[in-house]
């Protein structure tokens, strides 16, 4: 017989405490910890997985590939949990992402987005949309130039179908605070200008393991972790989105 506690599964006590880091984080921001949605990052990472996640606590989670994510979607309908595709999403794979996902915070074009509109089942509510922005130009990267934002935001707008709901970025990898932050903070104005245009947008998608303190010091509303809650990825090569 059992008498020793079992220990928590791992990525329970990780989700717990990256929930608290990201409370802690709002604190510091003087923000309030209900602003701020973790989405769990939850690419390469198995079934189960997700389960000890959301009985951690978290309910919103994160696939970058269209087929990996929808068997999830599928396997786990039995959970109320909201799903947000946010990885680099091809013409051809649309509809799929249209009918099994709540969110999609990687938008860079057009097209995507009329396909995403036209295939939205009407039954269910408008998909939730961000666009990606590539706030310092990388070669092989994905979003759409700063100064593109505005015409493709109100394209967007006002497609049926769809409610656009701010904008999203994967800034430069590095370990420097200040330069995260001057990052961020330049999304953070690309925001302001379409609120000031007139657009009802609110959302930055913004943040991941490696700097999401310095995205909601600069007022991230959706940070994106993976590896801090479920640990290194089983295929860290294709872990920074589809060739
Ligand atoms: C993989 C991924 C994340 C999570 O990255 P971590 O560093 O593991 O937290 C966040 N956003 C996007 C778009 C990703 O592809």
């Amino acid at each position: 017989m059992l008498t020793r506690p079992q220990n928590p599964p791992p990525v329970r006590a990780e989700a717990l405490a990256t929930l608290s880091a990201v409370r802690g984080a709002a604190q510091r921001a003087g923000r309030p910890a209900a602003s701020i949605t973790l989405i769990a990052v939850s690419k390469f990472q198995p079934v189960p997985a997700i389960r000890e996640a959301h009985a951690a606590g978290l309910w919103h989670f994160g696939e970058n590939y269209v087929q990996e994510g929808v068997a999830k979607v599928q396997a786990l309908a039995d959970l109320p949990l909201t799903w947000h595709f946010i990885g680099a999403l091809q013409t051809n794979k649309t509809r799929v992402v249209a009918t099994h996902f709540a969110w999609v915070h990687t938008v860079d074009r057009l097209q995507l987005a009329e396909r995403l509109s036209a295939q939205r089942p009407v039954d269910l509510p408008p998909l939730q949309v961000c666009l990606q922005v590539m706030l310092v130009a990388e070669p092989g990267k994905a979003g759409l130039a700063p100064a593109d934002v505005p015409a493709l935001a109100a394209a967007v707008a006002a497609l049926p179908g769809l409610q656009l709901r701010g904008l999203m970025c994967i800034p430069p990898a590095t370990a420097d605070v200040a330069t995260q932050r001057v990052h961020f903070r330049a999304l953070a104005t690309l925001l302001a200008e379409l609120q000031s245009a007139g657009l009802p947008v609110d959302t930055l998608s913004m943040g991941m393991s490696g700097d999401y303190e310095a995205a909601i010091l600069e007022g991230a509303t959706h940070v994106r972790i993976g590896t801090a809650i479920f640990g290194a990825r089983p295929h860290p090569t294709e872990a920074a989105g589809p060739a």
